[in-house]
């Protein structure tokens, strides 16, 4: 399957304006009418299209960055089947974010007075590796669109509405091709049968105000980089009576210095001396709950793993393990009473050290 932020050529965290932009520019290319009786342009078109209805999405977006494809609500297996889409589901999106640009689309009249749910919204938050672990309260700022209350989210000051005067407040204009006569929707009022004369202060006539807004959210103990919180109700506001959109919080955790996460395992590299890896020792290792004994058999090799049962993340009631990999540390810096007894070991041991060359055909002979 295609990859909806390639189609669209952008970022995976990109914002609903950006992913807005990138489809304006390659829809009007792709777009049919401009590419008539070309099949390639069409598929694209099509490609374009159904990329831009789910990443337009937040929720759809969630859904496609967490499985990798858009299901049914509950049940994340199927694809949501957009081969099946109509072709006029395919304009609606189209029209959604141009308006009447390239023809009359009547639905779209109907479609102001209708109730319509507010979009939903993205929001990245990053937090500390401890509050992923433990879980947390956190205030974030959110920004909020809200209708515009001086306007009612008409864009006009009071009384700076008139009918429009290019189609008498129709919405549409008559035209004589031959001898047909063609109907198309007013390009001087969108269709709405009216134009703003006096643009509103507050809302510079866009129908919205943006407010920033606090809001305290919980972080559940156990979550992880990548992980989405949902906070239904807190996207942007709907439209002539419509619930309001959702806001889709996407968690980064910053790393820890000394702990790494994989799922409800902890990961911890443990650095030892070699007097400690090959003597045995007891060590106290810290874990996420506090500083734990390992004991170390001697003879204990570089790399070797130790579990420590139920040391992990705690999610839905049960706890990982922390996994502790041994490095075992090679001094780089001895004192002269070191060296002796290292080299007495060695003398212990049967190393020569100063012949080179019988090490080097030591190894001479594995190889071979
Ligand atoms: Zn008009
Ligand atoms: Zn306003």
């Amino acid at each position: 399957m295609n990859d909806y932020y390639d189609i669209l050529g952008v970022n995976r965290d990109a914002t609903q304006e950006e992913i807005k932009k990138a489809y304006r520019k390659l829809a009007i290319k792709y777009h049919p009418d401009r590419n008539p009786g070309d099949k390639k342009a069409e598929e694209k078109f099509k490609k374009i299209n159904e990329a831009y209805s789910v990443l337009s999405d937040e929720s759809k977006r969630a859904q496609y960055d967490q499985f990798g494809s858009v299901g049914d609500m509950g049940g994340f297996s199927g694809f949501e089947g957009f081969e099946s889409a109509t072709a006029e589901d395919i304009f609606d999106t189209f029209s959604s974010v141009f308006g009447d640009i390239f023809g009359d689309f009547q639905s779209r009249r109907n479609r102001r007075k209708r109730p319509q749910k507010g979009e939903d919204v993205r929001l990245n938050l990053t937090i500390d590796f401890k509050e992923a672990v433990f879980g947390a309260e956190k205030e974030i700022e959110i920004k909020n669109r809200k209708i515009c209350p001086n306007c009612n989210g008409t864009g006009a000051e009071k009384g700076g509405i008139q009918t429009c005067p290019y189609c008498k407040g129709r919405g549409e204009v008559e035209y004589s091709q031959g001898f047909f006569s063609v109907r198309k929707t007013c390009q001087h009022c969108s269709g709405s049968g009216k134009i703003i004369t006096k643009t509103c202060k507050r809302c510079s006539g866009s129908g919205y105000i943006y407010e920033k807004e606090k809001l305290k959210i919980k972080i559940p103990p156990g979550i992880d980089n990548g992980n989405i919180i949902k906070v239904s109700n807190r996207g942007y506001e709907g439209r002539n009576g419509g619930p309001n959109g959702d806001l889709y919080i996407y968690i980064s955790v910053r790393e820890s210095d000394l702990f790494k996460r994989d799922g409800k395992n902890i990961i911890l590299e443990l650095p030892i001396s070699i007097t400690q890896a090959t003597l045995g020792a007891t060590i106290k290792v810290p874990t996420i709950w506090g500083e734990e004994e390992l004991s170390i058999p001697p003879g204990t090799q570089n790399n070797r793993k130790f579990i420590m049962k139920g040391k992990g993340v705690e999610l839905s009631g049960t706890r990982g393990d922390q996994i502790v990999i041994i490095n075992v540390k090679i001094p780089t810096t001895i004192t002269q009473r070191q060296r002796e007894i290292l080299e007495e070991f060695a003398k212990e041991s049967g190393e020569e050290l100063t012949y080179k060359d019988s090490i080097i055909g030591k190894f001479k002979n594995i190889f071979k």
